[in-house]
């Protein structure tokens, strides 16, 4: 049994068929997120709903209606979107912000579970909360019961229920929703899907030809995640390593395309990933790796010796005379740079040289 979660660029109105295309007599249950972004400068329905909430404009209102409308009527779909979104504003702005931002997810379910002619579930009844964190016993249990018959269940990520309301996990949080159903079932499989080839060496907007990492151990996705890995929210490890069970990262546009797994089999890669994150406006770039730690630390040295370098980046060159390091962390197979610049993309060239010149001596 395969428990699949599609992430927003997949429920979109012109990739939603990509998730027909997946699914196997082996899916039982697939999460969904809000619907995401079209292009580049589009706006999460997620981050809509939240201004919605703040200022219920017009104007806001229909630009999320505009989002399910084509969705529905780009794919065919026969359910009545008109008196979904009519609901879904009656219950917008009385109860809190999460409340509200959870429609998204709502929607999504709803109307994917009609595409794929499948039973819907709804998490606010099933994925609960005790104050403010999810109770996962009883989430297991009710999981367990609401799929008894049930050949294709689809579930609305990012939310659950406490009290009458709803509360949300963090951002990205439908990738907790998938594990916990995941774990719940005891499936084989957790399938997580998203618009990129899973966890890459580095972040594969920032650098070019990034190489897929195959695989990795839980433990280092979840510090990767941690550093600012946005492709897994951290918290959606922890479910289905108790159990076990392997996480593959793919491409939906690609499904046999190149994916990560995560299983208990940590990475055999020298440099596996480096991820970079903003905390307190300074920059922290973490390198998750298997060197020994004095090559690690030549290699750093290096990239500080060529830090002086022009640095390139895909729209244009800058060129720094000094770099304000705030911190400097060597942990074993972590080191934590925490600059006032981004360095993710000479890092990881230093790094990768470092790498393949490591692969020549040897
Ligand atoms: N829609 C929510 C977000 O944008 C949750 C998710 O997509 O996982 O963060």
């Amino acid at each position: 049994m395969i428990t699949a979660k599609f992430g927003g660029t997949a429920v979109t109105p012109q990739n939603l068929r990509y998730i027909k295309q997946i699914l196997t007599p082996c899916h039982k249950i697939v999460v969904v997120s809000a619907v995401g972004k079209e292009y580049k400068e589009d706006v999460k329905t997620t981050d809509l709903l939240r201004q919605y909430y703040e200022n219920p404009q017009d104007y806001v209102w229909n630009a999320i209606c505009d989002k399910y409308r084509r969705l529905v009527e780009v794919n065919g779909i026969a359910v009545d979107v008109e008196a979904l979104l009519a609901d879904a504003k009656q219950r917008a702005t009385s109860y809190g912000v999460e409340y509200c931002m959870s429609l998204g997810e709502e929607l999504s379910a709803k109307v994917v579970a009609s595409f794929l002619n499948a039973t819907y579930l709804e998490a606010e009844e099933i994925v609960r909360f005790n104050s403010g964190k999810c109770d996962y016993e009883l989430t297991y249990r009710n999981v367990q019961n609401a799929l008894t018959g049930v050949d294709l269940a689809v579930v609305g990520g990012f939310y659950g229920g406490e009290n009458g309301n709803r509360q949300t996990f963090s951002r990205g949080g439908s990738d907790v929703t998938g594990a916990i159903f995941a774990a719940a079932t005891n499936s084989t499989l957790y399938e997580n899907w998203t618009d990129v080839y899973g966890v890459s060496v580095a972040n594969p907007t920032k650098v070019h030809n990034v190489a897929t990492v195959d695989s990795m151990s839980y433990n280092e996705m979840f510090l990767l995640s941690l550093a600012g890995a946005e492709v897994l929210h951290p918290d959606a490890v922890a479910p289905v390593e108790a159990l076990s069970i392997p996480i593959k990262i793919g491409n939906f546009f690609n499904p046999n395309g190149a994916s990560t797994l995560i299983s208990s089999c940590p990475s055999s890669n020298k440099l596996l990933s480096i991820a970079e994150k903003v905390v307190d406006g300074k920059v922290v770039t973490t390198a998750l790796h298997s060197y020994p730690r004095w090559q690690i630390m030549r290699l750093v040295s290096k990239f500080f010796q060529q830090n002086t370098a022009k640095i390139q980046f895909f729209d244009s060159e800058r060129e720094f005379s000094s770099l304000k390091v705030y911190d400097l962390e060597f942990s074993d197979n972590m080191v934590r740079i925490t600059t006032d610049l981004s360095i993710l993309v000479q890092l990881y060239k230093t790094l990768i040289e470092g790498e393949q010149s490591a692969y020549f001596s040897s």
